[in-house]
This record gives C-alpha cells, sequence and structure tokens, in this order.
C-alpha cells in the first residue's frame, strides 16, 4: 500500500458520532484511569463508520474545510484522504507527505481541566489518545511530515511530541501551500499562522460533518481579552452556501443540524445589532430541508437579553417545543462579577453596562426555561485579578439559575498563545481560594440536579441502543453518589481530595 499523500485524521476522542449527543465527548478529558478503555469507547466516545477504503464517513467540521479547500487547489481525490482512525493502514504509507492532525485540545490543556486534578488519577483520555496518534506505528515508519491544526492546536508551541508543524488560525487559505512547501522539502517555520478567509470563500463540504455541525460564520467582535475566536474578523457565509453544507449533511443520512458561530444571533449583520430578517430567513430555509433538530452552537447572552422576541420567534420557526424538544445552546457565562467582566470583557454586555450583567444572565435563562431552550454555560475561573468577593458574586450567580435546566462548566483559566492574556500563567489548583471550590461544588451540584433531564432531552438525537442508554443511566447515577462526595467538600471550600 502506497498511502494517499495528504492524509487528514485525528484520534478517536476526535473521530466519535458520540452517539448523537456531543457532550458526551466531554468524557474524553476524564482521566483514563477512571474506567477501562474499552467501557470508554462504548459509553462515549464510539467509532464512526469507516468506508471500505479506510476513509471516515463523518469528519470534525475543520477537517472537512481542509479537505475541500485541498481539492479546490488542484489536489485530486485521490492524493487527500480524510482517513479513520483505526484504518490509518489504509492511508498512510511510503508515498504519504502530510499528515494532517486536527484537534480542539490534544494535550488536555482546555476543557475541564479541573476534573483531571480533582479526580488525581493520571491524564486524561484525549491526550493519551493524540499521543498515541502522533506515534502510530505507520508515522513512525513512513516519517511523513506532521502537522496539527484547529482550536487546540496552541497547546503544542512548545511541546515536543513529534509533531513537526503547528499550524495556528485558519486553513484553507494557506494549508494547500503549505503542503505543496513541504512536497518540494522547503524548509519552514516550526509554527505557521494561516490567513483569514473571507466569509464567501469559506469552501463547502466534500462530506458530512460530526453533530451534522454546519458553519455559518466566524469572529466575534467583543474582544475578551482571554478568547482566540476575538482575534478573528466577524464575518458571514453566503446563505446558499450554508444550505449545501446542511444538505450534505442530510443526504449523507445525519439527522440533525448543528448551526455553528460564535453569536449565531448575528448571522447576516456587522454583530452589534442583529439582522432579524436575515436570521429568521437562515432558519426557515435550514427547517425547510427536513432535518430532525435544529440547534445553534454559541450565543451570545446580550445579544439573546436584547433581542428577546427573535429569540420567540426562531423557537416558532424550528418548532421548539412542537418539533423538537428543545433546543440547545452554548453560552458564555463567565462571571458573576462585573467588576472582572469590565476588567476583561468590557464589550461581554454591550449595549448594556458591564454592572447590569448579573440579571441579565438571569433573565436570558428565564427565557430560555420559558421557551423550552438549553443552555450549556462555560464560566472562567482565575482569571487576572479575580478576588474572593468576584468567585462568591459567581456562585451567587450560578445558585440564582439552579430552578433553570442547563449544564454549567466552570473551566480554569487557561492562557491561549493567541489571545491577549498569552503570557500569563494560567489558574490551577495550587491557586486556588476556598471561593473557587465552593463555585465548583456549586457547578457540580447544578449538574447532577439536572443531569436526568439532560439525559432525557438528550435522548432525542441520540443514536444509542438501549443496552448504552441504561449504561450512561447508570453513569448518571454512580456520578452522582462519587461525585457527591467531592462535592460536600468543595461546597466546604476545601480541595476535592
Ligand atoms: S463574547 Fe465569547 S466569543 Fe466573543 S470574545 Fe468574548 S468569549 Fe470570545
Amino acid at each position: 500500500m502506497s498511502g494517499k499523500r495528504i492524509v487528514l485524521t485525528s484520534d478517536s476522542t476526535m473521530m466519535s458520532s458520540y452517539h448523537g449527543g456531543v457532550l458526551l465527548g466531554f468524557a474524553a478529558t476524564m482521566p483514563r484511569a477512571v474506567m477501562p478503555d474499552s467501557i470508554f469507547k462504548w459509553l462515549f466516545c464510539p467509532p464512526l463508520p469507516a468506508g471500505p477504503d479506510g476513509s471516515a464517513l463523518l469528519a470534525p467540521c475543520g477537517m472537512r474545510k481542509v479537505e475541500a479547500s485541498l481539492l479546490e487547489a488542484g489536489f485530486s481525490r485521490d492524493e487527500v484522504m480524510v482517513a479513520h482512525p483505526d484504518h490509518l493502514h489504509q492511508a498512510i504509507g511510503p508515498e504519504t507527505e502530510v499528515v494532517g492532525i486536527t484537534h480542539d485540545d490534544p494535550m488536555g490543556k482546555i476543557a475541564v481541566r479541573e476534573i483531571e486534578e480533582m479526580i488525581g488519577r493520571g491524564p486524561p483520555h484525549n491526550r493519551t489518545r493524540f499521543l498515541e496518534l502522533v506515534n502510530h506505528p505507520l508515522i513512525r515508519e513512513h516519517r511523513p511530515v506532521v502537522v496539527v491544526g484547529g482550536n487546540g492546536a496552541w497547546e503544542l508551541k512548545d511541546e515536543d511530541v513529534g509533531v513537526d508543524h503547528v499550524f495556528l488560525g485558519e486553513g484553507e487559505a494557506d494549508f494547500p501551500s503549505l503542503c505543496r512547501k513541504i512536497s518540494r522539502g522547503q524548509d519552514l517555520p516550526r509554527v505557521i499562522c494561516g490567513s483569514m478567509v473571507p466569509g464567501e470563500d469559506i469552501p463547502v463540504n466534500r462530506g458530512p460533518t460530526i453533530a451534522g455541525i454546519v458553519e455559518i460564520g466566524r469572529g466575534c467582535w467583543r474582544g475578551c481579552t482571554f478568547c482566540s475566536p476575538t482575534m478573528r474578523t466577524l464575518r458571514h457565509r453566503p446563505l446558499s452556501r450554508i444550505l449545501e453544507d446542511a444538505r450534505t449533511n442530510l443526504e449523507a443520512g445525519q439527522k440533525d443540524v448543528l448551526l455553528h458561530s460564535e453569536d449565531v444571533f448575528t448571522y447576516g449583520s456587522p454583530g452589534k445589532v442583529p439582522d432579524r430578517e436575515k436570521v429568521l430567513e437562515l432558519f426557515l430555509a435550514v427547517k425547510a430541508l427536513g432535518p430532525r433538530t435544529i440547534d445553534v452552537s454559541h450565543l451570545s447572552l446580550a445579544t439573546v437579553y436584547q433581542n428577546q422576541s427573535l429569540l420567540r420567534e426562531v423557537s416558532r420557526a424550528v418548532g421548539v417545543g412542537s418539533d423538537q424538544k428543545y433546543m440547545s445552546a452554548w453560552v458564555g457565562i463567565e462571571t458573576g462579577s462585573c467588576r472582572i467582566l469590565a476588567r476583561h470583557m468590557p464589550n461581554k454586555a454591550k449595549p448594556e453596562g458591564t454592572e447590569k450583567w448579573p440579571e441579565m444572565v438571569r433573565d436570558c435563562y428565564a427565557l430560555f426555561s420559558e421557551e423550552s431552550w438549553l443552555p450549556v454555560a462555560s464560566l472562567v475561573l482565575g482569571l487576572p485579578g479575580e478576588t474572593a468577593e468576584d468567585v462568591v458574586k459567581t456562585t451567587e450567580l450560578v445558585e440564582s439559575l439552579k430552578e433553570h435546566t442547563g449544564l454549567m462548566l466552570p473551566l480554569f483559566f487557561t492562557p491561549m498563545s493567541e489571545t491577549r492574556l498569552g503570557g500569563i500563567r494560567g489558574f490551577s489548583r495550587e491557586r486556588a481560594l476556598p471561593e473557587h471550590w465552593e463555585l465548583v461544588g456549586t457547578c457540580l451540584e447544578y449538574n447532577l440536579m439536572h443531569l436526568k433531564r439532560l439525559h432525557s432531552l438528550y435522548r432525542e438525537r441520540m443514536t444509542a441502543g438501549w443496552s448504552v442508554q441504561m449504561a450512561l443511566t447508570g453513569v448518571n447515577l454512580l456520578a452522582d453518589r462519587v461525585l457527591n462526595k467531592y462535592l460536600k467538600r468543595m461546597k466546604r471550600g476545601e480541595p476535592p481530595n
């Protein structure tokens, strides 16, 4: 087997269907020692279907974009392959020049890093799997050039783990020419920055995506100091190209559509004031394609707060509560402290002032509950300058949201190299105040309180059979018991172990 010239792939924590419930992918942040690999794989990260040629029949959206850009740049279908990680023997051979890996969190530095510190039982699945992939026997044997891109590529800038190039930023404009340079044997810097692609040039996918993700735009204007999408100018894709991507997914058998941008309600506008007509046109056009459900990846709470009737109209257009039980959206609460908001996220509440933030969050949550929207919220712990008083305000805000179903993800502040806080030391267990543990405990309590309902709602999208569903119910019950031990300690302001 000579191998494909360019192989695009990732490890099994990124290349999974997650049984149709993308949140299960968070389990990849769990320490590997918590459960045997086979059970972890069966329950949380089942492998994607593979084609007879070893290709992955579904892929992360970013990988599909890079694949499309290579084909548009003149590489042939025979030279480029989106390969299934369990079938690399059908993809990598002596003629493979480049292995391009897409990853969101290769070293386990971003997502829920406190789980590793909390449970204290060794490295997480995502890091372990990624390191296994870059050390794959076929990569060692044939020595293709390994390039890692995607949201988590920055984690590898200072890591010596067998990665030849770290590709930061957007891949479509520059990855094809990078492959040609590699092919010519040109000397290249280890870290390469891809340039921004105009919205209308973001390519149309050539194959379906995991979770039915359809990208509608990129970038964010709000400028939070710790965030990387903010470093990218806001732009949106034409509706016709969005619909082509949605069609590609549905024709391949995907049933659900997840519209992705940093703030879906700003679709078609310069960002500050939504274009209601364009937003509704987008949802109605996607709905007309006949998906089982539509979800959105990210929404700004400030946009929702200012445009509550728009959310209601989108609910009607999608049929939330009738055609689908609920609609999920990722939102960023980040903090309950107006002082921290003003310091690190001065535009987060705009056009309102930062002092109104907790009230805005509460109003949005009441609206989400009324309209059957399910918010998955992030909180950032340990931003520079955060005091015990700031943390208490965040805990009070979380407490005040308890009656509303959702998921609360408290994330340790991690400086991403591309951001304005890139050079600052990250937050860790050693620096945690008792108030931080109390906040993590409160979030855990919130999540455990809603876990059963979340699971029953998520079933609508899940492809898992009864045995996995039963096992997941068991895991819920077990989580309740096991985590309660940690929860009680943390709510007293003590570290979990
Ligand atoms: S609002 Fe969200 S996406 Fe935009 S800069 Fe802030 S954290 Fe990033």
